[in-house]
């Protein structure tokens, strides 16, 4: 394993979600990252589409770095593989630590935990406290993606006035890990 040069944040699900497109994503983006030689960083859990992307990533040689609190060890079942995995004591410093860490995040589909982490990311680039690249890989589903009601949601809180429409645009919505590949290219060499 070459130490990589860029590191993607993932926020995704502890579980694995009721669709097996979820999980296949998932693998393909940890696969597709090792390839290109970037690094995954992550809450560090073996299960879900958490483990799923990790697994991936160490299957085809790449990098995964996991960040977790103690109290979540068993909880979340760490993964045991991992190329780098940071203890940390809370979940404030897990965040904290997972953005120090990363140069992009992208949420793939997930719980109040994936929502939680992406928001945080992206209320903290409004705040100018960093404009690192931050998207939403909106996985098809049965007809629509899975992530069209919150992006409905956004663009109902810039048209009411609760967001500026300059700062909808700190985040990225891409409909496959191709996609998602490409807006990422200037991370990649
Ligand atoms: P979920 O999308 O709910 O399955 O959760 C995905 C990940 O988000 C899990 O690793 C959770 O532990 C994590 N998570 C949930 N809440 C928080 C939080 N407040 N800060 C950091 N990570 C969290």
């Amino acid at each position: 394993m070459n130490k990589s040069s860029h590191y993607l944040c993932v926020f995704c699900g502890s579980s694995v979600g009721q669709h097996p497109r979820f999980r296949q994503v998932a693998e393909e983006l940890g696969s597709k990252l090792a390839k290109k030689n970037l690094g995954l960083v992550y809450g560090g859990a073996g299960i879900g589409l958490m483990g799923a992307v990790a697994d991936a990533v160490l299957e085809h040689g790449g990098e995964a770095i996991g960040v977790m609190p103690q109290a979540l060890v068993n909880l979340e079942v760490a993964h045991e593989n991992l190329s780098q995995f940071f203890i940390v004591k809370s979940m404030h410093e897990r965040k904290q630590k997972l953005y120090d860490l990363s140069h992009a995040f992208v949420a793939l589909p997930g719980g109040p935990g994936t929502m939680d982490e992406w928001f945080e990311i992206l209320t903290w680039a409004q705040l100018r406290h960093h404009n690192k690249p931050i998207y939403i890989l909106n996985v098809e589903i049965d007809g629509a993606g899975y992530f069209a009601p919150l992006i409905a949601q956004l663009e109902n809180i810039v048209k009411y006035g609760f967001m500026r429409a300059e700062h909808a645009k700190l985040f990225s919505v891409v409909t496959s890990v191709d996609q998602l590949l490409e807006a990422m290219i200037h991370l990649q060499k």
